[in-house]
């Protein structure tokens, strides 16, 4: 009988090996430096050295201290970000299960090539929708506008030379995009660009009309290229901060999905 349980209990590892082994994980979360973007009203990241790797009694140690804006480099917003009632979430307080879900990638990179003020329209939800079936409910989608590859360059990613958010013009999302998303019950949609409301939109419609539904945003998302089309078969882990009262923060995202299929 004990054998007969080894065995099913060396079945099982090897089942979960062999479908591990078969994953392929892809970052796509830009770096923290002082570099990184944010919006202007946030300050820049800074790390500051405690401890630089040497040790007075010999031995390996170093220490940071780091100082930075929640709405920096890829980054969390959560629904208290643009929203306030009793079930908002704070970046502390979106439950996990939302945090890990699948991905919808709707890729608008030539629409943006032609307009850098574009914004995602319903019916480029319907178009998507068409060819990749319906979004799942409870899922995350990302806008992706390829525009990860202007990540070195202050102008080229807010379309503008001044840190001023009138002079903005980068791609984003429409009211009736998100109307169509709050529809379809997703809990996070995404963007690579700095902002979910495009450079030249006023007043920040699509982020009220969202969180007012606690649903999140993720910005400045890093580069998708490495996943398959559509973003099909992708499981997304939002690795948020769990900062109490927070209105967002940084996030390392990992994309999974099975490199087999
Ligand atoms: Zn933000």
């Amino acid at each position: 009988m004990a054998t007969r349980s080894m065995l099913v209990v060396m079945c099982c590892f090897a089942l979960l090996e062999s479908s591990l082994g078969a994953m392929k994980y892809v970052d796509l979360s830009h770096s923290l430096n002082s570099q990184t973007h944010h919006w202007p009203a946030n300050k820049d990241f800074e790390q500051t050295v405690i401890a630089n790797g040497t040790s007075p009694n010999g031995g390996w140690y170093a220490n940071n201290d780091m100082s930075l804006g929640e709405h920096t480099g890829t980054h969390l917003d959560a629904p208290a970000h643009f929203a306030m009632n009793k079930d908002v979430f704070y970046a502390s307080t979106i439950p996990v299960e939302r945090l890990v879900r699948p991905l919808s990638i709707i890729n608008l990179a030539d629409k943006a090539v032609a307009d850098r003020d574009y914004y995602a329209t319903a019916h480029d939800i319907l178009e998507w929708e068409r060819r990749y079936g319906m979004i799942p409910r409870g899922g995350i989608v990302i806008f992706n506008y390829e525009w990860a590859k202007h990540w070195n360059s202050h102008d080229d990613i807010f379309g503008s030379n001044s840190f001023d958010p009138s002079t903005f013009h980068f791609p984003g999302v429409g009211l009736c995009a998100a109307r169509v998303l709050a529809i379809r019950g997703v809990y996070g949609v995404g963007i690579d660009t700095p902002s979910m409301d495009y450079g030249q939109s006023e007043g920040s419609p699509v982020h009220k009309y969202l969180m007012e539904r606690n649903v999140f945003f993720l910005e400045l998302v890093g580069d998708m290229s490495a996943l398959p089309d559509g973003g099909k078969g992708v499981t997304l882990m939002v690795g948020a901060m769990k900062i109490d009262g927070g209105t967002g923060g940084p996030v390392r995202l990992i994309a999974m999905f099975d490199d087999a299929e």
